[in-house]
């Protein structure tokens, strides 16, 4: 039997399977396919007291937990369901693939379940600028009217969306190229890539299998395949993508748009793709100083979720107030406060050199903070790219040497501030030696290119250390 086509929930009942990965995604997946009648085991290599705590209320509802052995296969498992994270060379994967089980994850498992009348997707992944894109699409379907949620590599878990009460008109998907590895069989409305730089490459293998992960989310698409037009990367996907007949390319560009594209002239986003003329016709959508932040590569974004909008047939008025009432997350490019006529910005969410360089594309004279841990990548394009832009850098964390050397090559002029101490206080040296370089009119942005988990929790943690220094800063002065 294979179990590549979906099947509806009815495939699971009595059937033997495998979940991987005790955490959100595993734990909803295991409750929803118990709750259709299968026999699930969650396993996790993991043995700590908040793992046994989660076990025990899965046990509680007749799910059967293994602890402590993440790596062999149970007796009889007929489907493994993976959580994200896990890498393909897991050792319980070759175990599958030795025994001729199938492996999929959550968002596979939550297209096999939609009912024959489950509200369509509109999909979107890329390197950077998914979460914000997608709340974009969002806000943009739900001003249509639309009853609609973003779902997927954010939010409520999608199993647990596509199985609720609640009923949707379209689903504004995002998904993460892990999420895209393990899921062979959805096919969207409409999807968008919005860009595509080496990232995760450690988890795919290669750049050739990151790339082809992304581009599984053109694979069946209906009506359209939205591409980043300065990324031909992007385009090349949808080129070998396998769609629908009669389903569109459509470009976006933060130039004037050509037939069949979204751009942008005279500061307003404009549609000359789902017009009646497009050799001649062009709609307005929205200004650009209705994005926020209206920053280069969020223009990108908003018109990435546009197109989609508009593919689903979105009247152009509901696209502008969808941008107006959107609001970015915290730690993208959030403004903390102005001190001394110093800009202080809050990107802490750029963990890799490719959301960096967007940010620091955005400003004209900054003082960058930057550092943590590098994940493989190497900082010389980045820094030859922005040298220009450089009144200084503040270097932290454990790889800060790597952007030092490039710094030294690229950009000898740029002074750079090295701190070698990664303790909690050492965000708040970091912000001061920014505050000594920077000079009225500058931007001091902390756009680390670099993850956060050599010094902070997460992210969130880096970015609100990098807050309530500033605040400190401010209130020093008061
Ligand atoms: P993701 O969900 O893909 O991680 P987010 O929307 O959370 O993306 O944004 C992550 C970071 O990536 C932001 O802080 C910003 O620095 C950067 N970014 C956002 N959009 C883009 C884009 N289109 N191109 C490059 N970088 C971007």
């Amino acid at each position: 039997m294979t179990h590549s086509s979906p099947g509806g929930p009815s495939e699971f009942a009595g059937r033997h399977l495998t979940v991987a990965g005790l955490g959100v995604s595993g734990i909803s997946a295991a409750r929803a396919l118990a709750g259709l009648g299968a026999s699930v085991t969650v396993v996790d290599g993991g043995s700590s007291p908040a793992h046994r705590e989660r076990a025990d209320a899965l046990a509680a509802d007749g799910i059967a937990v293994r602890l402590g052995d993440a790596d062999t296969l149970p007796d009889g498992t007929d489907l493994v369901v993976t959580s994200p994270g896990w890498k393909p060379s897991s050792p319980l994967f070759a175990a599958a693939a030795g025994a001729g089980v199938d492996v999929v994850g959550d968002v596979e498992i939550a297209w096999r379940l939609r009912g024959p009348d489950a509200a369509p997707w509109l999909a979107i992944t890329g390197t950077n600028g998914k979460t914000t894109t997608t709340q974009m699409l969002a806000s943009i379907l739900t001003a249509a009217g639309l009853r609609t949620a973003a779902v997927g590599n954010i939010g409520t878990p999608i199993i647990d969306v596509v199985t609720g009460d609640e009923t949707y008109d379209v689903l504004a998907v995002e998904l993460s190229s892990y999420q895209l590895h393990w899921a062979p069989s959805p096919r969207a409305h409409s999807a968008a890539v919005l860009n595509l730089a080496p990232d995760h490459l450690d988890w795919h293998g290669s750049m050739e299998a990151y790339a082809a992960d992304k581009g599984r989310i053109y694979h069946g698409n209906q009506v359209a395949c939205v591409y980043n037009a300065a990324d031909k990367a992007t385009e090349d996907l949808v080129r070998a993508a396998d769609v629908e007949e009669g389903c569109r390319a459509i470009g976006f560009t933060l130039a004037a748009p050509g037939p069949s594209q979204l751009g942008v002239v005279d500061g307003i986003l404009v549609d000359r793709a789902f017009v009646a003329d497009r050799q001649r016709q062009a709609q307005e959508l929205a200004e650009v100083a209705d994005v926020r932040p209206p920053a280069p590569h969020n223009i990108a974004n908003a018109l990435a979720a546009a197109a989609l909008a508009r593919a689903f047939g979105v009247p152009a008025t509901a696209v502008r107030d969808g941008l107006r009432a959107f609001r970015p997350d915290a730690h993208r490019i959030e403004h903390v406060a102005d001190v001394d006529q110093v800009a202080y910005i809050d990107d802490s969410k750029a963990t890799n050199t490719h959301a960096a360089e967007a940010s620091l594309a955005a400003y004209e004279s900054i003082v960058w903070i930057a550092g943590g841990l590098a994940k493989g990548a190497t900082f010389d394009e980045l820094v030859a790219k922005s040298a220009k832009r450089l009144r200084g850098a503040v270097l932290i964390g454990a790889d800060r040497a790597l952007i030092r050397e490039a710094l030294a090559r690229h950009a000898p002029e740029v002074p750079v501030v090295d701190l070698d101490r990664t303790d909690t206080g050492a965000m708040s040296e970091a912000v001061r030696a920014a505050r000594r370089l920077a000079r009225p009119g500058d931007t001091v942005l902390m756009a680390p290119a670099c993850a956060s988990m050599d010094m902070f929790t997460n992210y969130n943690r880096r970015g609100e250390a990098f807050a309530d220094a500033v605040r400190a800063l401010g209130a020093a002065d008061a």
